[in-house]
């Protein structure tokens, strides 16, 4: 039977960042997925090209990270980025505007103070009574593309992937799965917010909290430029166009790790009342949005990991996690899409020290396909 270096499981970004980067570095790299590539929260998300401005105040060694990698995949990738970017409105929450300003000169977060005519040019609906406005870059990034690119350089250097494959049983050197059985010298474990699910099938645990995120996509874009609100995070304050349509999020509901095919349907029956909630929160800021048709309502799981006892999704930092459950499999997951290349970096440089590999990582200065 053949033997692989390194089995992934899943194949949503941070999984298909991990093949690529293996594969790179000459590892023989098997990617698995249940289902299809990006059928997780890579593909139900609002394809924002996080900046870090979001976490400056809250959490700015994060937000130094997002800023650092969206510098690298605005390198990499920039057939997948837009070129609008977004501003940052701050109505009237003044202290909280003054600690992102300081924290981002600090951190080197991108955070330019933008007239307010040059404001209302770019978004005629904003109301007269503004603080202050900045443009940041934050902007549009195609996260199921991103996936799909990953993979295809993946392949191009020898990796191989198998979709509609569970994983059924795990142990040192070897993956059970409904494909059949692989020997393996390790296991990187990317399964997202499915990921303690995969731990326990090889005895370990991760602490994950499955954070429901739900957001209203639009029947047409308002504006060319994404818009959001300089405040401490909160539900409905990103509204961002989509090619020709537009999204409007989020919320943030925590939900049980057994219930969360429950909690999804459950958004699906009580659309209307969240549509109007969403609308609610940020007309403050666009009072026009509440006028627009919405088509749907989308929804997708945050994968995000507990570090202490915090109940409130919105307060578990958006740091990514990297645990090494012994010298044979680690589990990577939390961060953001943005982060997903360096988290595979990380996760791939201690796959290498375990195996005796000293390949260096290539993926921040080799362009996509
Ligand atoms: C509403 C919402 C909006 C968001 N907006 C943004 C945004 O604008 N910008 C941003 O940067 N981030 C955003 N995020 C966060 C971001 O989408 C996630 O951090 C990121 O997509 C997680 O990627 P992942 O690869 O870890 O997980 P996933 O994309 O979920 O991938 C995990 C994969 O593992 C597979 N899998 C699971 N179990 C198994 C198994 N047993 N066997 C094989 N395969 C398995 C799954 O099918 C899936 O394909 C948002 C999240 C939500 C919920």
């Amino acid at each position: 039977m053949r033997e692989w270096d390194i089995v992934i499981i899943g194949a949503g970004s941070v999984g298909c960042c991990v093949a690529r980067d293996a594969a790179m570095r000459g590892l023989r790299t098997l990617l698995i997925e249940r289902r299809k590539v990006a059928a997780g929260t890579s593909s139900r998300n609002q394809f924002n090209l996080v900046s870090g401005v979001r976490y400056v105040v809250c959490n700015p060694e994060v937000a130094a990270e997002c800023q650092r990698e969206n510098h690298v995949l605005r390198r990499i990738a920039p057939h997948l980025i837009g070129h609008q970017r977004d501003l940052f409105v701050c109505l009237d929450h003044v202290e909280y505007c003054n600690a992102a300003e300081q924290n981002a000169k600090r951190y080197g977060v991108t955070l330019r103070n933008v007239s307010l005519d040059e404001a209302t040019r770019r978004v005629p609906y904003l109301p007269r009574k503004i603080y202050k406005v900045f443009e940041t870059d934050d902007t549009y990034f195609n996260a199921v593309r991103f996936c799909h690119s990953n993979l295809k350089a993946a392949l191009q250097h020898g990796a191989t992937f198998i979709k509609d494959c569970n994983i059924l049983a795990m142990e040192k050197g070897k993956v059970v799965t409904t494909k059949g059985t692989f020997r393996t010298r390790s296991v990187v474990n990317a399964a997202g917010f499915l990921c303690n699910q995969v731990a326990r099938l090889a005895g370990f645990k991760v602490e994950m909290v499955l954070n429901l995120g739900a957001f209203g996509l639009f029947k047409r874009k308002l504006i060319s430029t994404g818009v959001q609100k300089l405040a401490p995070p909160g539900d409905g304050d990103a509204y961002k166009p989509l090619m020709k349509r537009a999204t409007l999020g989020t919320t943030s509901v925590t939900v049980e790790e057994d219930a969360w095919e429950d909690a999804l349907a459950e958004v699906r029956r009580r659309r209307e009342e969240i549509v109007d909630y969403l609308k609610e929160k940020f007309s403050s800021v666009i009072p026009k949005v509440k006028d627009e048709e919405v088509l749907t309502v989308v929804a997708g799981i945050r994968p995000l990991v507990r570090s202490g006892d915090e109940q409130d999704g919105r307060k578990i930092s958006r740091r990514f996690v990297l645990i090494e459950h012994s010298e044979w499999m680690l589990t990577i997951t939390g961060g953001k899409l943005v982060t997903s290349r360096l988290m595979a970096e990380r996760a791939v440089d201690v796959v290498c020290r375990h195996l005796g590999v000293e390949a260096k990582c290539k993926t921040a200065d080799v362009v996509l396909p």
